[in-house]
């Protein structure tokens, strides 16, 4: 991975989120469609974070068994939290990173749901996307909780379904309560039917104009900054993790313990000797 990194950070990383069954893996097969028309190369990670088996497995499947299945300039993979020593946030930066130096020009991140972990995989996109529709419950609500400060974009999926006009003006609403001030990225709403390709196009200019945007402020430096240290952390707690683990006997910790256990040591030393090593 040391050796890895400084081949990446030319791709343009964007996060897809939203409630299941909104169209996200259609909204994703449909931005697919349009960068290959570009001739450009594509790499898409399903992230599944709240489920420990995969359901991000079968949203990559799904996609994979689709238009792009022969397609040496498309790349899919989903990941769940199974098997990943520190979970996602350990090991999605990694995949990125790898798509990124392979020469993917955008990488598609897409997540399930509005929770923390889905938030903190968001972050690791430049541009993320909120995909809401209508006729799915209160979906503008479920997009409160959480998602409102990481969109940069809001696609309102299933704009041929009714209802659709209703959510594009309650996020409308919901955003005139917010507070900007000049130079600030104001998020735009752009309907898409993903089933039939209608709005792809707007949206892949939107995109394009926050990605323009993020170059010319100082935003992309900082939103670096915070993924860097989110990252370090990570793979300082994941060496922790490995560190406290093992067998009871055998490790570090389990040494340590005994020593307290026999008063031989408090546990804030014990603490602080695991920490450092
Ligand atoms: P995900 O769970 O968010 O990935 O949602 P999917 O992409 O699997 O889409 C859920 C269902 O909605 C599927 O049956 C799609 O065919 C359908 N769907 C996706 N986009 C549209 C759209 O724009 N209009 C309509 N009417 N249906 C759509």
């Amino acid at each position: 991975m040391k050796v890895i990194v400084p081949l990446a950070g030319h791709a343009h990383v964007l996060g897809l989120t939203g409630s299941p069954g909104v169209g996200k893996s259609t909204v994703t097969t449909a931005l697919v469609r349009h960068y290959r028309e570009q001739g450009l190369r594509v790499g898409v990670l399903a992230v599944d974070p709240s489920s420990p088996f995969s359901g991000g497995a079968l949203l990559g499947d799904r996609i994979r068994m689709q238009d792009h299945a022969t397609d040496q300039d498309v790349f899919i993979r989903s990941m769940a939290s199974r098997g990943h020593l520190g979970g996602l946030s350990w090991a999605t930066p990694q995949a990125l990173r790898i798509l990124d130096a392979a020469g993917f020009d955008v990488v598609l991140i897409e997540t399930v749901g509005v929770g923390q972990a889905e938030v903190e995989i968001a972050a690791l996109a430049d541009t993320s996307l909120v995909v809401v529709a209508p006729g799915l419950g209160d979906s503008v609500q479920a997009a409160k909780a959480g998602i409102l400060e990481i969109a940069d974009i809001f696609v309102v999926n299933k704009s041929d379904r009714p209802g659709a006009h209703d959510v594009v003006r309650d996020i409308r609403n919901m955003l005139a309560l917010a507070s900007y001030a000049t130079g600030d990225w104001r998020p735009p709403i752009v309907g898409t039917t993903a089933s039939t390709n209608e709005g792809i196009a707007d949206l892949a200019a939107a995109i394009e104009k926050h990605r323009g945007w993020l170059s010319d402020s100082a935003l992309l430096a900082e939103r670096r900054t915070a993924r860097a240290r989110d990252e370090i952390s990570a793979i300082a707690l994941a060496g922790l993790r490995e560190r406290a683990g093992g067998l009871p006997g055998e490790s570090r910790l389990g040494e340590l313990a005994a020593r307290v256990a026999a008063h031989e040591l408090d546990p804030y030393t014990a603490a602080d000797e695991l920490i450092s090593g």
